[in-house]
């Protein structure tokens, strides 16, 4: 192939989509003519570590900061093999502070707060109230209303959509990372023009980011509704690119990828959102690779595989890829507990680490003062944690062989 695509939706998570796979009308036909991975799984629980692993094909713990350096990342392989790169998004844990806009030839981070008079303000009212907590988190509340109200994520669809389709138009042999954030919290269903019933959906919104113990299942059925809304966005948003593709006659000489960097949480452990927890409805991904045939993939795999199968799709040769592995029986997802991110500090501290290990039937949990195990195939949810003595020794023994003694 002469070009990939690679297309991430943030907060994806694998069973939301197969279920309303039959309403995404671009995607599903992609999926006619590409192998689907059933049981893809992501290396980090949050968009900071699964995309240091995506870029490096490492764990996430094997670095020390978040930020990304170019001499580790495939892009670099691309470059210098003459593959021009470009990466466009709108996520502040993926922007220029923690070195992604050396890893692209083109890159667009949607990061200009400087130029924007409403950040300045921002800016202005949080140093004032910086005494007065009360005030200034009724301001960054209020800032949140405006900020949705205004279709944030729509807008800045539509305009990554359009870099990208520019990019398309204008370059041959290339890499291209497009990055969505709509069905990332807080959702709002952009179709929705009745301003008073946009301002509902927020206020839904940070009632589950916030006090989520006063959720009802009919406000965690409407945030579903909502997330699902989001996700068909998406996929209009895709039809427009693999359009340009078409539109350019580069369609068949590319490769189409499109995965997500976590999952998102509906209570079902207690928790909305991607807080650092390890379990299916967080680690489990899709993962779509369009080569030109149809084919159902089984093996177990994880993402950081990517580092080799992005570089083998356009030709370079590589140790292996996901097309042929067959994986090695288990997975590792690193999540964490009472880690506080910080762009100033952004260090993953490895007391706070937590580590899945999942295998097909098995998953196993380990972090600093407890220990899980759950046999998903008579229990996929994940309720009764039936860790033992005897039961933990096999996985004890992958985890002393990835991390050595500890
Ligand atoms: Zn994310």
């Amino acid at each position: 192939m002469k070009n990939v695509v690679f297309i991430t939706i943030d907060a994806l998570r694998y069973d939301m989509l197969k279920e309303i796979l039959p309403c995404l009308k671009n995607i599903k036909k992609l999926c006619e003519e590409s192998s689907f991975f059933e049981n893809c799984f992501t290396n980090g629980a949050w968009t900071g570590t699964s995309f240091l692993s995506i870029f490096t094909g490492k764990l996430p713990s094997h670095f020390q900061s978040l930020k990304v350096t170019k001499i580790h990342s495939f892009t670099e392989i691309l470059r210098r093999n003459g593959i021009k790169t470009a990466g466009f998004h709108t996520n502040a844990w993926l922007s220029r502070f923690f070195g992604y806009d050396k890893l692209f030839d083109v890159f667009y981070d949607g990061l200009n707060p400087t130029k924007s008079g409403f950040y300045k303000f921002k800016r202005f009212m949080k140093n004032i109230l910086k005494n007065k907590p009360k005030l200034s988190r009724l301001f960054e509340f209020l800032f949140a209303v405006w900020k949705s109200l205004k279709n944030r994520d729509q807008n800045n669809s539509i305009i990554l959509t359009q870099k990208s389709i520019d990019f398309i138009k204008n370059n041959n042999n290339f890499f291209l990372w497009i990055h969505y954030l709509d069905v990332h919290e807080p959702t709002i269903d952009i179709n929705e023009r009745i301003m008073f019933k946009r301002l509902k959906q927020f206020l839904l919104n940070y009632k589950a980011m916030y006090h989520k113990e006063k959720l009802t299942k009919q406000d965690l059925d409407y945030l579903k509704s909502l997330y699902k809304t989001s996700l068909i966005n998406i996929d209009h948003e895709i039809g427009k690119i693999i359009d340009a593709l078409k539109q350019t006659k580069k369609y068949d000489e590319t490769a189409i990828i499109i995965t997500s960097d976590h999952g998102q949480e509906f209570m079902e452990h207690g928790d909305f959102g991607h807080n650092g927890s390890v379990y299916e409805e967080i680690i489990h991904i899709p993962l779509i690779i369009k080569t030109g045939k149809r084919e159902n993939k089984k093996e177990l795999l994880d993402l950081k595989e990517l580092f080799h199968t992005i570089p083998h799709l356009l030709g370079l040769k590589t140790k292996k890829n996901m097309l042929t592995m067959k994986g090695k029986g288990w997975i590792i997802s690193e999540g964490y507990i009472n880690q506080i991110h910080t762009p100033e500090n952004p260090i993953i501290k490895k007391e706070n680490l937590k580590i899945a290990i999942r295998t097909n039937k098995m998953k196993y949990i380990k972090n600093r003062d407890k220990e899980e195990l759950y046999n998903l195939e008579k229990d996929p949810m994940e309720k009764e944690n039936i860790i033992s003595k005897k039961a933990s020794l096999g996985f004890k023994k992958i985890l002393e062989g990835v991390y050595g003694k500890t």
